[in-house]
């Protein structure tokens, strides 16, 4: 069976965080959504031996994600996270997110067509990085 690449177990302040953290309201769940089904794309063929799907170490990149965006600084008005001028995840979740995009994007056209289009709306979303907001707010 092939691991889920590079996911590392978030910290303890990590887990304790998520379970302090509400659950997701609006777009931000809809993403979460949209997110879970690509990933239980992905692991069904990479992971086709294991028990359940998501596997464990799938699920944990789910939580990550969660976890990311429950905490996200734009919040409902958030960009796509491919196009996010901040991108806060760390190095091997990023990795991990762009392959499963690779792969699931263009399967979740015909599996989840009104999500599917819904995310390539939400992709024509520009936002500042917060810096520029900020500079641009103090001109
Ligand atoms: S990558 Fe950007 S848009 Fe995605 S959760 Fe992080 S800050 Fe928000």
């Amino acid at each position: 069976m092939n691991e889920t690449p590079h996911i590392k177990a978030p910290p303890p302040e990590h887990e304790h965080h998520r379970r302090e953290t509400p659950p997701l309201t609006g777009r931000l769940a809809r993403e979460f959504l949209t997110m879970r089904h690509m990933v239980d794309l992905w692991c069904r063929d990479h992971h086709g031996d294991a028990p359940s799907h998501p596997c464990p170490s799938c699920a944990e990149f789910l939580s990550y994600a969660e976890c990311r965006l429950a905490k996200c600084p734009y919040g409902q008005e958030k960009p796509t996270c491919t196009n996010c001028p901040i991108h806060c995840y760390k190095k091997d979740p990023k990795e991990f997110a762009k392959e499963v995009m690779r792969y699931s994007g263009p399967r979740m056209m015909t599996r989840h067509p009104v999500l599917a289009l819904l995310h390539v709306l939400d992709g024509r979303r520009k936002v500042p990085h917060p810096m520029e907001a900020r500079r641009a707010g103090k001109g």
